[in-house]
């Protein structure tokens, strides 16, 4: 970890939830299609919680970095997507 990382690190835990999608975000690497790069800090990634009980795909996901929040606007695409590969 050096210097410049933590300056972000949770600076944006208070701030104002920010609409995304999910698909205009940036992959953080070609085999997690889930996982995106933090368009706040640019630093950080989005990695998609589940609800622990139903296992669904969380609409509000946090930076695990800048703690920035971030709201899916298309969580129902993710979520159809998401049950076709879904074996449980
Ligand atoms: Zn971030």
């Amino acid at each position: 970890m050096n210097g410049e990382l933590e300056e972000v690190v949770g600076e944006n835990f208070l701030k104002p939830i920010v609409d995304v999608r999910h698909s205009d975000l940036e992959d953080v690497s070609e085999d997690s299609e889930y996982k995106k790069e933090c368009p706040v800090c640019g630093q950080g990634m989005l990695v998609c919680s589940r609800d622990q009980m139903t296992m669904e795909l969380k609409e509000i996901d946090r930076c695990v970095v800048c703690a920035q929040r971030f709201r899916y606007l298309d969580i129902d695409e993710m979520r159809k997507n998401d049950w076709v590969d879904y074996n449980p």
